[in-house]
């Protein structure tokens, strides 16, 4: 059997690892069009804020060890141009030489991520303007802040990279200007816990402005949408990913409503001989069954293993996504997982909600920290919609017990009574996910 892989990252090198480690037989190519694989995307931001001081330990592979050790066949610089679905075969091009060529398959695994934002903005020429994606992306931003030496940046965007980015710049002594289209930062969180994140911002000297987007540039000017002007040395366009669905697309590939490539539960598109995973798939909400998009490592690694199963003639269902994530921003974390307020008002389901303010741990333990959680839950059948916590300490395990709890189908009536750990440094007798089902009560 022959696996052709595109993408050579997040899903494509672990889907491709999974199948050796399956079947030690088959023949197992990857293309992937960028210089590098197999790298951790999401450590860029540390090492541009120089928190990992050693790039290249973000790169976990390379095409030479996949050959040795698992006799994988990685092709940098080579990307894939059509699939021609009938022959079953992909058309490569080597960007090096430029060379086009035809490669058959038995299996397809699209893999093909997203591509990063950019507003078509006038003037835009004119400055220094960086996205970041990709391994090289973190390079050029690096090699700009050590050749250039910036006082200033306007990063454009706050959700995870924006955020991530201006903490990290700003703690090189960089001065940040965040600029945000929406009345609030993150989107995907409630209003009241952005506005924490917001305050800690603040407190950070890092200067936002929401309800505001850039709508010219002229060199270090930026003009914004409500008539301010920003003057600062570079600009970095964290605004949004676009799924990578255009070979997808000309191949007759299903594209869903949220704009990723279709998939069944196996992680199948249409054409079963086709299968897609991570950032550019489609996927469908655990709550509701709604189509939703989780451009995240944990669904990219996940569904690179129930490609793989399937592969392998041992199927596994794919479940839905509750999108659970975390997020550092200076002294505070903020993680959430399942429906937020919008997504249950916009869908018109009745929820209720219960917010518990209080310690990390041991409020006499001398290493404490003020947290906050936040839970969403059907008032009649009780059963949890979703969770979001704020704090300094302590924050991601609530929100991964409430992730557990709701995969479970749990009520917020179980929160009571979960037995979970407890000594001083770490929580108390009663945890706050025990006091939010208390307080339910
Ligand atoms: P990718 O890893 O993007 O890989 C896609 C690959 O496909 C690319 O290398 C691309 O060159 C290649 N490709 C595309 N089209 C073609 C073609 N036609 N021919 C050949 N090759 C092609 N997730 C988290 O869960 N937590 C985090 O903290 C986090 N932080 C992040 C921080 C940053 C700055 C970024 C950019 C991402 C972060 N992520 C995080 C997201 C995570 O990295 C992605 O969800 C994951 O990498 C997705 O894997 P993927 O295989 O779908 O796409």
């Amino acid at each position: 059997e022959k696996i052709i892989i595109v993408g050579a990252v997040g899903g494509g090198a672990t889907s491709a690892g999974q199948l050796r480690f399956y079947n030690k037989n088959a023949i197992i190519k990857i293309f992937d069009r960028d210089t590098v694989m197999s790298y951790a995307a999401c450590g860029t931001p540390y090492a541009i804020g120089e928190v990992i001081e050693d790039e290249e330990s973000l790169l976990m592979a390379n095409p030479e060890q996949f050959k040795e050790k698992r006799n994988i066949e990685v092709h940098l610089k080579h990307e894939v141009t059509g699939i021609d679905r009938k022959e079953k075969r992909i058309r490569v091009k080597n960007l090096e030489t430029g060379e086009q060529f035809l490669e058959s398959y038995d299996k397809l695994i699209l893999s093909p991520g997203g591509t990063a934002v950019m507003p078509d903005i006038k003037g835009a020429q004119t400055a220094d303007i960086f996205r970041l994606r990709s391994y090289n992306d973190m390079l050029a931003i690096k090699e700009y802040i050590q050749s250039h030496k910036p006082q200033s940046c306007t990063i454009s965007g706050a959700g995870f990279i924006g955020l991530e980015m201006a903490e990290n710049i700003k703690e090189l002594g960089i001065d940040v200007h965040l600029i945000h289209k929406s009345d609030y930062i993150m989107s995907i969180l409630d209003e009241d816990i952005s506005r924490e994140i917001e305050k800690e911002l603040l407190l950070n000297e890092v200067h936002l402005q929401t309800n505001a987007y850039i709508t010219e540039i002229d060199q270090r000017t930026q003009t914004l949408s409500n008539g301010d002007r920003l003057e600062t040395d570079f600009i970095i366009m964290s605004i949004g990913l676009a799924p990578n669905v255009g070979l997808a697309k000309d191949a007759g590939l299903e594209i869903g409503t949220t704009g990723g490539i279709m998939t069944n539960d196996y992680m199948q598109t249409n054409d079963p001989s086709i299968y897609a995973i991570g950032d550019a798939t489609e996927n469908f909400d655990l709550v509701t069954g709604e189509p939703k998009r989780v451009p995240l490592a944990w669904p990219a690694h996940r569904q690179a293993y129930i490609a793989a199963k399937h592969i392998n003639g041992e199927p596994i269902e794919k479940k839905g996504l509750l999108g659970t994530s975390v997020l550092k921003i200076f002294n505070l974390t903020v993680a959430m997982t399942g429906l937020n307020e919008n997504t249950l008002r916009n869908l018109e389901i009745p929820s209720v909600s219960i917010v518990h303010n209080g310690n990390s741990n041991a409020g006499y333990y001398p290493d404490h920290g003020k947290l906050k959680l936040k839970v969403h839950y059907n008032p009649d059948s009780r059963k949890l919609y979703g969770a979001q916590c704020l704090g300094t300490k302590g924050v991601d395990k609530r929100i991964d017990v409430i992730a557990t709890a709701i995969y479970a189908g749990l009520t917020i009536d179980d929160l009571q009574a979960l037995e979970l750990c407890y000594a001083p440094p770490y929580s108390s007798p009663k945890d706050p996910v025990n006091m939010v089902g208390y307080k339910a009560d």
